[in-house]
């Protein structure tokens, strides 16, 4: 395990904390194959492996070598599971259908091909505290929900929605939880702004006590739903919300904030 430097500006504008160096694991495929018609899993292994440790629906970045050489390219990819023992790896890729570094890696990819991570890192976490737990998202984010609902502690109360394409995309969810998952299928691509999602964060209807909301995905849907919650009385430090994509940007993550609140400290 070695480690980098973050990315970002080294000097922190006004009092934000500095990111933390993000540890590099070098891996090798072990296999990979269809899970979905749209979405590919790979599971990998690591010699140093066995210093991983993170929390379910953390992500690390996929350090991609870019075709003329130079820096690698940065692609965020969620945790799907990690098995410390066997020291394997696993990461569902969303084929969204560009030809674009992260989706034309995994499709060559071949038991034996190495590639570097960093991380792990992420907010988008688990909170035990809250009475209830509402989890969102399209398929970038449906790894990282299933692994969240895999914790739940039994007798813990939960929702969610997650939009697909379609029918094929369907996977069991394994959660000891009192959960009521729904499966929303678009019958199209993914696009932005979802109708759908912000449509069924507009009918929730929150149950008793505290609840925490984890809303990722598409950049615009997660902003439109984080409003809806926030008018609905939901308060800030209740809902951890993130951008995973959005047309046309390459990489990256978007945090989803209002201009009077400022920016969020490091993920
Ligand atoms: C914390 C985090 C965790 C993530 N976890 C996962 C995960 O577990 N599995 C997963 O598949 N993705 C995940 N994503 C999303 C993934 O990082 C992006 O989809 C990424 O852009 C894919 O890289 P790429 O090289 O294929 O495409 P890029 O080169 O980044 O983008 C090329 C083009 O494709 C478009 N595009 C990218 N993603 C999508 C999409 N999902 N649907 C439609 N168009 C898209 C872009 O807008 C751009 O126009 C995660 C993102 C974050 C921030």
């Amino acid at each position: 395990m070695t480690e980098i430097a973050p990315p970002a500006t080294t000097t922190p504008p006004q009092g934000r904390p500095v990111r933390p160096p993000m540890q590099r694991w070098p891996l090798s495929v072990l296999e990979v194959f269809e899970l979905t018609p749209r979405m590919r899993r790979a599971v990998f292994t690591g010699e140093t492996l066995d210093g991983f440790q993170h929390k379910p629906a953390q992500d690390v970045v996929l350090l991609l070598d870019p075709p003329g050489g130079g820096d690698p390219l940065r692609r965020h990819y969620t945790v799907r599971s990690f098995e410390p023992a066997a020291k394997r790896l696993t990461i569902d890729f969303v084929l969204h259908g560009h030809d674009s570094p992260a989706e034309a890696w995994v499709k060559a990819a071949r038991p034996g091909d190495r590639i570097e991570v960093g991380g792990p890192r992420g907010r988008t976490v688990f909170n035990p505290a809250a009475d209830w737990h509402l989890f969102t998202g399209d398929e970038t984010c449906v790894p990282g929900v299933l692994a969240m609902l895999e914790q739940l502690p039994r007798g813990a109360r939960a929702f969610a929605f997650l939009e697909v394409e379609d029918e094929d995309e369907f996977q069991i969810a394994r959660s000891e939880a009192d959960l009521a998952l729904e499966w929303i299928y678009r019958h199209g691509p993914a696009a932005p702004s979802s109708p759908a999602l912000i449509q069924r964060f507009k009918d929730f209807v929150f149950p008793e006590g505290r609840g925490q909301a984890y809303v990722i995905g598409e950049t615009s849907t997660v902003r439109a739903q984080r409003h809806t919650l926030l008018a609905r009385g939901l308060g800030k430090d209740q809902i951890v919300a993130e951008g995973y994509w959005r047309p046309g940007r390459q990489g990256g993550h978007d945090h989803i904030w209002d201009e009077a609140e400022g920016p969020p400290g490091p993920r």
